[in-house]
């Protein structure tokens, strides 16, 4: 099938969320957000034609990059022979990513693919005991949700579950004329690194489930949204249960876990 000349482009596929970026400064820019501390292994989710590959290559780490689109696959296997070996062709969502990393860390680094940004903060929340950094693009929406504070309107499950183990920063805004195609929405750079300790002071498992049934009715009061964890009356007269969700810390969902926990 490989009678395609090297610099045949990728043709861009929607359901694939492929925006390719076509401005070096920017690419640059975002490669450079790693900032490799104790770690030697890089993921690079969905590297397209591999416009941000190309300044991983210069660092010192070891690039390996996930591509779900064969198209692309034959292009950077093309245009980047010392890359080839580490190019794993398969859906970054239902991958096992310990048959490459052998439970060893790894940061995680990309212009994502929009239509599965959540999937991705999730699958990376679930293996952060291997992941100490994650950096990239987001719809910037979804960039600001991961990196907002209590009180704000777009805080919510993403802000609370990444930064209960992660400090979040939103580093810079990239407008859509720097992609082909174009996508409808501004786009946001942030970097997520692991706080030093990143273990809750609760059953995390049950912190997971508390947050997410907490936002599912982001209007009522805990004392609603909770009501399937049959509180105590004792504990519904403690007055956090008369909060909405979006007024709670990191640290107070953590404590009202722990109230959970032990409310008999
Ligand atoms: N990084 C490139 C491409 C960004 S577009 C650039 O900046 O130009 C998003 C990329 O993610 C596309 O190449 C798309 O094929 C890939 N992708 C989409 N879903 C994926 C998945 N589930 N696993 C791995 N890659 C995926």
């Amino acid at each position: 099938m490989s009678n395609k000349s090297n610099n045949h482009q990728v043709k861009a596929k929607k359901h694939l969320g492929q925006h390719f970026l076509n401005d070096e400064t920017v690419a640059e820019k975002i490669a450079d957000t790693l900032l490799l501390k104790d770690y030697k292994n890089v993921l690079e989710i969905g590297p397209g034609m591999g416009v941000l590959t190309k300044y991983l290559l210069k660092k010192d780490c070891t690039t390996y990059v996930i591509e779900i689109d064969t198209e692309s696959v034959e292009y950077l296997q093309a245009n980047y022979l010392n890359l080839a070996p580490r190019i794993i062709e398969k859906d970054f969502l239902k991958y096992d990513l310990n048959e490459v990393f052998n439970q060893e860390p790894f940061a995680i680094i990309g212009n994502f693919p929009y239509n599965i940004s959540t999937q991705i903060v999730f699958k990376t929340l679930e293996m952060r005991d291997q992941i100490p950094e994650f950096s990239g693009m987001f719809q910037k929406e979804v960039a600001q949700r991961i990196c907002s504070k209590e009180g704000s309107k777009v805080y919510g499950i993403l802000s609370v579950l990444a930064q209960a183990f992660y400090d979040a920063e939103y580093l810079f805004t990239v407008p859509p004329n720097v992609f082909n195609p174009p996508p409808k929405v501004d786009s946001g750079v942030l970097r997520l690194t692991r706080k030093a300790d990143y273990s809750l002071p609760c059953d995390e498992k049950f912190f997971f489930k508390v947050v997410k049934a907490a936002f599912q009715q982001r209007r009522k009061t805990l004392r609603n949204s909770l009501k399937t964890f049959n509180l105590s009356d004792n504990l519904k007269a403690n007055s956090i249960f008369g909060k909405r969700p979006e007024q709670l810390s990191v640290q107070a969902f953590i404590e009202l876990t722990q109230l959970l926990e032990n409310d008999a």
